[in-house]
């Protein structure tokens, strides 16, 4: 439904998404030259500076700007809505770039009486600290008498920035030796080359704490603590103006976050650039070891269990004297084989007045001629044939025979050879006999009880032992 709450809501949003359109178009575009089509994009800033002035302005190995100075106009650029370009470029340029209006803003320097003659400086950024630094070869040294000009020392000092002005201005009389940057002089003051030299605290501290003789040199003099302030051509106060007025973000705690950023930049020193990638490797390595001896592990594991089952398995089919199957197996065969196949033999057979062998020769006899039974019974069946021990001293057979005649014989042949063999083998006045009944099914087993197989064996055992019966289905 229509309210005129939302109405209003809406047109308020209306209104204010076009005012702010309005603004964004009418603002001042562009500190740099810009076309009208570019009033879109975001305005340019050239911030001009030190291409070594490390740790405050730099160009690294890639000819990136990095420094304090750049982070600081980078956050500017940021937090104000512009893209920064940076001028990085000799310390002498650098100011001449502002001068003459191809840069817009010098990133941070220190007034000087000479400066104030052709700059205007803005918002004050952070202090820095000058020091004459000594090498420890000349402690002993007075820091007053050298600086008075009365020794032979030459100090170091960067050719156009404040610190020369400075050196000549309060200490006149001392050889200063003019380097075109930090880098230089520093390079010139660590290979022993130079003595002493003159330097901000930062700066110094920077390239002292990135090399491994870090010693070798010490502040001796403190000489200023000036700030370093963003710098403008003389007379273009509206930019200076503009640029000032966009600097209020810039607290003491924002200055320390800033600063802090730099002050453990030698991080990479203390911690060689190979430790990570190295923990990582040994890392990943220990965890795949790992993997890999755990599956280890669980192969062997499972190995030794698929044996054991297997194991199991066979016990739980074996009969553990004659080591045939057993009874639990031969019906689960019986019921498996129903219907299937075709001319299917089911015999079963017992020992005849076995009872006289335990008797007579004892149990444990009588458990040696229930082997030789089921060893010779083995041995005169086709390999294929299902064999088992189903009770005490009886025994079924499960096997196909293409006719009911060749089971028969195949019975017979068992309850002969089985006398025969016992008569060489045992030391008995009577051989060890066996009734035999034979089940035949020409069409498929359909007897899971062995009931007719049963039947057959008691008319053996009527007939007088020692034979075989066969029982058609
Ligand atoms: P029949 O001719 O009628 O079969 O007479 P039999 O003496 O063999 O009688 P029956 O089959 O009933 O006797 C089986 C005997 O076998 C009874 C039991 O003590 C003995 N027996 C059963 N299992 C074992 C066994 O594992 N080892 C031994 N040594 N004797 C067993
Ligand atoms: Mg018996
Ligand atoms: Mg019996």
């Amino acid at each position: 439904m229509w309210k005129p709450g939302a109405y209003l809501l809406w047109s308020q949003r209306v209104v204010f998404t076009l005012v702010f359109c309005l603004a964004i178009l009418s603002s001042p575009a562009s500190f740099a030259a810009h076309s009208d089509t570019e009033q879109a994009k975001k305005p340019t800033l050239k911030v001009a500076n030190s291409h070594s002035w490390r740790p405050f302005s730099y160009l690294d190995r890639n000819q990136e700007p990095k420094g304090i100075l750049i982070d600081f106009w980078q956050e500017f650029g940021t937090r104000n809505g512009y893209d920064i370009e940076f001028l990085l470029t000799d310390w002498q340029t650098s100011i001449d770039l502002v001068r003459s209006g191809q840069a817009d803003v010098h990133a941070g320097l220190l007034q000087s009486p000479e400066r104030l003659t052709f700059m205007d400086f803005g918002t004050p950024l952070f202090a820095i600290d000058t020091q004459v630094f000594f090498s420890q070869s000349m402690m002993g040294t007075s820091a007053d008498y050298v600086l008075a000009g009365e020794t032979d020392n030459v100090i170091g000092v960067v050719k156009g920035g404040y610190e020369q002005e400075f050196m000549e201005t309060a200490f006149p009389l001392v050889s200063l030796r003019l380097f075109p940057n930090n880098q230089a002089m520093l390079d010139a003051a660590l290979s022993g080359e130079l003595k002493a030299f003159v330097a901000d605290l930062q700066v110094a501290n920077y390239h002292l704490y990135t090399t491994t003789n870090q010693n070798l040199f010490i502040p001796v003099r403190h000489l200023y603590t000036e700030t370093l302030y963003a710098g403008f051509a003389k007379g273009n106060t509206a930019l200076l103006n503009q640029v000032s007025n966009k600097f209020n973000w810039l607290d003491d705690d924002t200055k320390r976050q800033l600063l802090n950023r730099w002050v453990y930049y030698d991080v990479e020193t203390v911690y060689p650039a190979y430790l990570f990638p190295t923990l990582i490797t040994l890392g990943v390595l220990i965890v795949v070891s790992y993997i890999l001896l755990l599956k280890r592990n669980v192969r062997q594991k499972t190995r030794a269990l698929q044996i054991a089952n297997g194991q199991l398995q066979e016990q739980a089919v074996t009969d553990s004297l004659t080591q045939l199957y057993n009874r639990r197996f031969f019906y689960q065969c019986l019921k498996d084989k129903q219907g299937e196949p075709k001319n299917m033999a089911l015999m079963v057979f017992d020992i005849d007045d076995f009872k006289a062998f335990n008797d007579g020769f004892g149990h444990a006899h009588g458990d040696e001629v229930i082997c030789f039974v089921a060893e010779t019974a083995k041995s005169l069946l086709p390999n294929d044939a299902v064999l088992a021990r189903i009770g005490g001293e009886e025994f079924g057979v499960l096997h196909p025979f293409s006719s009911a005649e060749r089971a028969l014989s195949q019975a017979r042949l068992l309850c002969d050879e089985i006398a025969r063999q016992s008569l060489a083998r045992f030391n008995h006045p009577m051989p060890v006999t066996i009734s035999l009944g034979v089940a035949y099914y020409p069409d498929g087993l359909s007897d899971s009880e062995i009931v007719a197989a049963d039947k057959a064996m008691y008319q053996a055992k009527k007939q007088g032992k020692h034979c075989a019966v066969l029982n058609v289905i």
